[in-house]
């Protein structure tokens, strides 16, 4: 039986408004934007995401199952990006605050709303001039781009009149190994670069170690490295999570680890096999490191809970078990 497309706005695909390399680029007239977040742990999430597909083509993404609702292969996800020409006016048409109030806007959550498309098309962006027009609402933006400071003078605009984090995603400092596990995202110094200048200027940011690799960068020495620069340039909180992989993210994830890390691919697959999650026990010693990390460092133990995507770790720790994560937290 064919399966039925959860985003039937999206299909047929149209003829591509721009090609590049082996990328094409497709209009997508979404008919909303802010999209709420079912989970009842999340009951004040909103997701707004401003592509659909990510160039940035992290092996490890658990987004990619997005795409094969829209009956498009999960190879399709890094290589056909859709993107949403109507949501700046949407948004502008659309915007209630009062009935936003008290909720958390979370940007990015799908896909990387700093991805390259977005130095073309800067959907994020007129996104982003919506909000720096309104006041009261609580809004988050997660990204492993360095490309977001390019809108700090938005940022700026936005969080004299709103509560507004930006959320750098930086699981290594290990150049060599993100250029072939993150090929398109940006260097961890840019990243950092970027993270030191919006700090600076006074926006609040936060560190996600999302995810953690099991055996690739789990040990203290990496750990430590991004925890210590996070606070160096001006990171105010850290939120980790260990991998979690759906099906279609095992397929690549195993397939890029018999290509570079073949030592490790059969201890991946028992390590997930038949679950997308790895062991508890293993959760919770990785994931107090990085707690006993923030504490070295001088991290807040309190964080804003309203401004942040509610990390595994935590979610785990409040329901003494450790579950599959939402699409509202991002894969990230
Ligand atoms: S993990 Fe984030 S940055 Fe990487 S491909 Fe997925 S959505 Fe894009």
């Amino acid at each position: 039986m064919e399966q039925a497309l959860l985003f039937p706005e999206a299909f047929p695909v149209q003829q591509p408004i721009r090609e590049k390399n082996s990328v094409q680029y497709f209009p997508l007239l979404a008919k909303t934007v802010l999209n709420s977040c079912n989970s009842c742990r999340l009951p004040n999430a909103v997701t707004l995401n401003p592509y659909r597909g990510c160039e940035f083509g992290c092996n490890y993404c658990y987004a990619r199952y997005t795409h094969e609702f829209m009956n498009l292969d999960w190879e399709d996800f890094e290589n056909r990006i859709f993107v949403k020409t109507s949501a700046p006016r949407i948004l502008m048409r659309t915007l209630d605050c009062d009935k936003l109030r008290g909720k958390h806007i979370a940007i990015g959550t799908a896909t990387d709303p700093y991805q390259p498309a977005e130095a073309r098309f800067m959907i994020t962006r007129q996104l982003l001039e919506v909000f720096s027009q309104v006041k009261g609402l609580t809004i988050s933006i997660t990204t492993k781009s360095a490309l977001f400071r390019r809108d700090l003078d938005l940022f700026v605009k936005i969080a004299e009149n709103n509560r507004f984090r930006i959320n750098l995603s930086l699981i290594s400092l290990n150049a060599r190994l993100l250029r072939v596990l993150e090929p398109k995202a940006s260097s961890p110094e840019s990243r950092l670069a970027s993270l030191k200048m919006v700090s600076d200027a006074g926006i609040p940011t936060a560190v996600f170690i999302m995810p953690i690799l099991p055996a690739l960068t789990d040990g203290l020495k990496t750990l430590e490295s991004v925890v210590r620069a996070a606070r160096e340039h001006g990171a105010s909180d850290i939120h980790a999570r260990v991998l979690f992989l759906r099906d279609s993210a095992k397929r690549i994830l195993y397939s890029w680890l018999e290509r570079h890390e073949p030592r490790l691919a059969q201890r991946y697959k028992a390590l997930y096999n038949k679950r997308a999650y790895t062991e508890t026990q293993y959760q919770k010693r990785t994931l107090g490191v990085v707690e006993s990390l923030k504490a070295k460092y001088g991290y807040s133990s309190r964080p804003e809970k309203d401004l942040l995507v509610e990390s595994f770790s935590r979610i785990g720790e409040a329901q003494g078990t450790f579950e599959e994560p939402d699409l509202f937290e991002g894969p990230c």
